[in-house]
């Protein structure tokens, strides 16, 4: 494989802020999803929010209970009024992957439960209606290189395969590299010469039984399916730290392959962060010395672009120290990339 992008959270927007991971993950949820509420008798009408975040404020409830500095955080739920729900969670402890981990701890299995459904609404809801920024490259990149190139991503949306039925009619399609025990996505099987699309943390249409532990891949919309066993079918999906099984593992082994023989590689709305230890060293065991190494970003239009550039061009260098050639940091994001993407 010549080529490799790796796609994340900033990759699936156009716009500088991504899907939420890291901290914003569960938390941001009512913040990027709820709608305008309707003035009754003076006061806001919130019996419509109040069901679609039933969930969300269990997960405040089941927070105050893990954590009791949190116990006001459903409180302050409740009084929120017209206004969105903005939590302040930036201590590593509460997000997403440690409550999980803390949770596996206590073997609180309902709560898990309840914190992956929540990932599922959160990152379902902001994907529904978004614009397609994958759309140019399926057109401008994937066609002129369908059988050099491959893409790892660290993303749980679909919004790259949402495009895979269009792009079936040019010719492209995707292979996730993993075994499924029942496929009922149209088209995914017939295909050879598949683009690798390597989804390291799982993926949204990726779901699992609990009890028989079978795989399905299929276009999911609600949280849970029932399985033919008579089990539950959750989403196949991971967070940093989380102890991976043999089959997502695999999947990693199959993304070191791929960035060993790489001779360019691509990173999209991707920045290492701190959390994310296992992906950083993936990438510092795997890029070869030769490497001709790209970065694709957005630089807020208050942040100045040439000092972001060198910031980056330093925080690269550290973490990629054998790298020969030099890296290219592109800071207009990832539309007007492929707009002058031509070659
Ligand atoms: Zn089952």
């Amino acid at each position: 494989m010549n080529e490799v992008f790796v796609f994340g959270a900033g990759a699936s927007t156009s716009l500088a802020f991504g899907l939420p991971l890291g901290n914003g993950l569960v938390w941001d949820y009512h913040l990027s999803c709820t709608s305008m509420k309707e003035i009754k008798n003076g006061v806001p009408d919130l019996t419509e929010d109040n069901e679609r975040f039933a969930d969300f404020r269990n997960f405040l409830i089941l927070m105050g209970n893990t954590y009791p500095e949190l116990k006001y955080l459903v409180r302050e739920f409740d009084k929120r009024g017209s206004v969105m729900f903005t939590p302040f969670i930036n201590r590593k402890q509460y997000f997403a992957d440690d409550v999980l981990q803390k949770l596996q701890e206590q073997e609180n299995q309902e709560g898990i439960s309840l914190v992956k459904k929540l990932i599922f609404q959160h990152i379902y809801g902001v994907s529904v209606g978004k614009d397609k920024p994958y759309k140019n490259f399926i057109e401008n990149v994937m066609l002129n290189k369908k059988d050099s190139i491959a893409i790892i991503s660290f993303n749980f949306d679909c919004l790259l395969t949402d495009y895979f039925e269009n792009s079936l009619e040019n010719g492209i399609y995707f292979d996730y590299l993993l075994k499924f025990d029942q496929i009922s996505i149209d088209g995914y099987k017939k295909y050879k010469n598949q683009i690798p699309l390597i989804k390291l943390h799982g993926s949204l249409d990726w779901g699992i039984c609990g009890e028989c532990k079978q795989t399905q891949l299929s276009f999911f919309r609600e949280y849970s399916t029932e399985c033919i066993c008579g089990g539950t079918i959750e989403p196949y999906i991971f967070v940093p730290h989380q102890e991976l099984d043999k089959r997502i593992s695999l999947l990693w082994s199959r993304a070191t392959e791929v960035l060993k023989n790489a001779q360019k590689v691509t990173i999209v709305g991707y920045s290492f962060p701190d959390y994310d230890q296992k992906s950083l060293e993936l990438f510092k065991n795997s890029l070869s010395a030769d490497v001709n190494l790209e970065i694709v970003d957005y630089c807020e239009t208050n942040r100045n672009e040439e000092q972001e550039k060198l910031y980056l061009m330093k925080k690269y260098r550290k973490m990629f120290p054998h790298i020969k050639q030099d890296i290219n940091i592109y800071l207009k994001g990832f539309k007007q990339y492929l707009n002058e993407y031509n070659n």
